[in-house]
């Protein structure tokens, strides 16, 4: 479905991203895990169009991303859920939630999928005309990940969804992952969290300052030695 092949990018004299290859087949969930500053966010950002590569090919189904007006790729059915959530924290969630529709015209359909989105959020439906800006960390979260389905996606890509949130919000925001993949949705994950972000993955990449160093088997690479000690704290 997505298929990134020879990636590189570059802040101005910085080669962030080093012949990155990687792939997400359709329902699948896919890792991208790494410490800080190995360039996971530079490749999300370089997927969706905000960031431009010096060299490489992205395409999603048939067409290169790397050629699209960032505006279009939404059209293409790719949702992105930044890092740090970027909510409108001035709006209420459901005029949050709405953003996420822009680019659709059927405003039934945008209601009844508002709805959709309470079910599998039921503090959302709670909040719906409190600013979101006033939300709980984990919340916000939700909100995010709830705007991004109001553009009905084939693919997710979300970036760092655990940041910044207590164990037990961890828990339920990846057990939200895992229903939505259920559901039929293909997510990219990117985690500093790899303990979580293999568990629930299908297959698993490792960057290192901008290298991918390892990739397999999500549940192999739990068990493997050397991520054991150098991302697992084991
Ligand atoms: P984090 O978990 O902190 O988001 P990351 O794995 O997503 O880390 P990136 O943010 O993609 O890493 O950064 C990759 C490299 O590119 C780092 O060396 C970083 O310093 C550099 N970098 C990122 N953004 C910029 C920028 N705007 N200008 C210059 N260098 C940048």
């Amino acid at each position: 479905m997505l298929k990134v092949t020879n990636l590189n990018v570059s802040y101005g004299a910085i080669h962030a991203i080093h012949n990155v290859s990687l792939e997400v087949h359709q329902g699948e969930i896919v890792s991208l895990i790494g410490a800080n500053g190995a360039g996971k966010t530079t490749i999300l950002h370089t997927i969706t169009g905000l960031k431009k590569a010096t060299s490489g090919e992205v395409f999603l189904e048939g067409t290169n991303l790397l050629t699209t007006d960032p505006a279009k790729i939404v059209t293409l059915g790719m949702a992105h859920v930044p890092e740090g959530r970027r909510i409108f924290s001035q709006m209420t969630v459901k005029e949050n939630l709405e953003i996420g529709a822009f680019i659709r015209g059927d405003n039934e359909q945008i209601a009844q999928d508002i709805e959709q989105v309470y079910s599998h959020f039921p503090r959302l439906k709670e909040r719906y005309k409190q600013a979101a800006g006033t939300l709980s960390g984990g919340e916000q979260q939700m909100l995010a990940i709830g705007r991004a389905m109001m553009s009905k996606p084939q693919i997710m890509l979300m970036d760092e969804p655990s940041m910044g949130l207590s164990p037990l919000l961890v828990k339920e925001i990846f057990h939200i992952i895992q229903e939505l993949n259920h559901n039929g949705m293909t997510i990219l994950l990117v985690e500093q969290n790899a303990k979580m972000a293999l568990s629930i993955a299908n297959r698993a990449y490792v960057l290192e300052t901008g290298n991918v160093v390892m990739e397999g088997n999500a549940q192999d690479m739990l068990a493997d030695d050397k991520v054991k000690k150098a991302y697992l704290g084991l």
